[in-house]
């Protein structure tokens, strides 16, 4: 696997966009009061944002930042190229006067952002229209959870979701790629709950011959725990994890072996637009969910919009170019200009690429490169 990193990395020029190099949000010539009605080509509406608070992360997983292409030479981002926390509320109660009611900060890891717990705050106190706060959450390895768990509480985090491939000790490890301990996420898990979240999921990404043989076992653990546990598609984002269709499980496969063990049922989803495709236990000791990005694609439902951690607005997981929303924010526009931007960007979405993505290794070498999951937010 390392070898088949390695040949179709080796030659990778990590890809972010260099400052001020994105599109011209297209801000238009005649202004119009800001809604939430923007429709994309596809009649998609925007709803969510998540933002990546910093490229950096801890952990070197296999399938999101390995090690051949993240190490001492990346050129991760300087502080100046960051948005600021205040670039960042201001952008969020401009996404918010515009139908957007979920944040979800994300990364790289999000915990490493010095004092991310004063971001949260700020956000804490922004209201949609209606005067309602927003659905603020965040993803995380759980690394440092221990220590900031009750900080983040405090501060207004409302949901957490946490990553953990695996309760094998050994797989783990070979999936984070820096010796990290199943314990110490599980320590996190213990702290988000003892800091009095309530609803706590925990991602699962099924990597086919590496991890897939945990799924029962974490399907157990969790089972009864008021966790909710979702399994995600290995998937092609970026352009440096030697994707493969070979090595992604799919999801009805995950239901069928947690199902010959522990029955299960589907239900309904929360609201339209849920990634996650939702089961429950038959004997009523949780749920789990299933999101299928390769093998069953929801582009058709996609109301979320990303900003990276440079502040360049992407339209879709899997792009290849970004919008400069920083240029705009630290030029004098108006927050109706930066409206008017983001309505007119969104309005000319056309991309649906899990439905067209074709099932083999990406070649870094031909073609356009995606930018890396890590920039644009997970
Ligand atoms: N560092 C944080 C974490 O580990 O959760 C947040 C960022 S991470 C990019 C967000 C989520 O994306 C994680 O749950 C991670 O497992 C998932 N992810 C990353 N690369 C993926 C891939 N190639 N396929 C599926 N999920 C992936």
């Amino acid at each position: 696997m390392v070898e088949k990193i390695l040949s179709t990395t080796s030659k990778v020029i990590p890809i972010r966009i260099d400052e001020g190099k994105g599109l011209t949000p297209p801000i238009g010539a005649q202004l119009v009061a800001p809604h939430g009605n923007t429709q994309d080509k596809r009649g998609r509406i925007l709803r969510d944002l998540r933002i990546s608070v910093t490229d950096r992360c801890n952990f070197r997983c296999t399938y999101c930042m390995p090690k051949e292409v993240f190490d001492q030479n990346y050129p991760y981002l300087s502080h100046k190229e960051l948005l600021s926390f205040e670039e960042i509320t201001r952008l969020t109660s401009i996404f918010s006067t515009l139908g957007v009611e979920k944040i979800r900060l994300t990364g790289g890891e999000p915990l490493l952002r010095k004092n991310l717990e004063v971001l949260i705050a700020m956000l804490a106190k922004v209201r949609t229209p209606d005067g309602k706060p927003l659905d603020l959450t965040l993803t995380t390895n759980g690394s440092i959870l221990r220590k900031k768990a009750t900080a983040l509480k405090a501060a207004g985090l409302q949901r957490l979701t946490i990553s953990l491939d695996g309760l094998d000790d050994g797989i783990f490890k070979k999936m984070n790629d820096v010796d990290f301990p199943v314990a110490d996420v599980l320590d996190g898990i213990a702290a988000a709950q003892e800091a009095g979240f309530e609803n706590i999921k925990i991602n699962m990404v099924v990597k086919k011959g590496t991890n897939d043989h945990e799924i029962v076992a974490m399907a157990k653990h969790f089972k009864g725990s008021g966790v909710t546990l979702r399994f995600i598609e290995f998937m092609d984002v970026g352009s440096s994890n030697g994707w493969n269709m070979a090595e992604v499980l799919p999801s009805k496969e995950v239901i069928a072996r947690i199902h010959a063990v522990f029955p299960l049922e589907a239900i309904e989803a929360n609201y339209s637009g849920e990634v996650a495709q939702r089961w429950r236990y038959v004997d009523g000791s949780g749920e789990i969910g299933v999101i299928s990005s390769v093998t069953q694609t929801f582009c058709h439902e996609c109301t979320r919009a990303r900003i990276s951690t440079d502040g360049q607005m992407y339209l879709c997981l899997f792009a290849n170019e970004g919008f400069d929303f920083k240029t705009l924010l630290r030029s004098d526009n108006s927050d109706a200009e930066i409206a008017n931007a983001i309505m007119n960007t969104w309005a000319a979405r056309d991309d649906h690429y899990s439905e067209i993505r074709g099932s083999h290794t990406a070649d870094p070498s031909t073609g356009s490169r995606k930018v890396e999951m890590s920039y644009i937010g997970g």
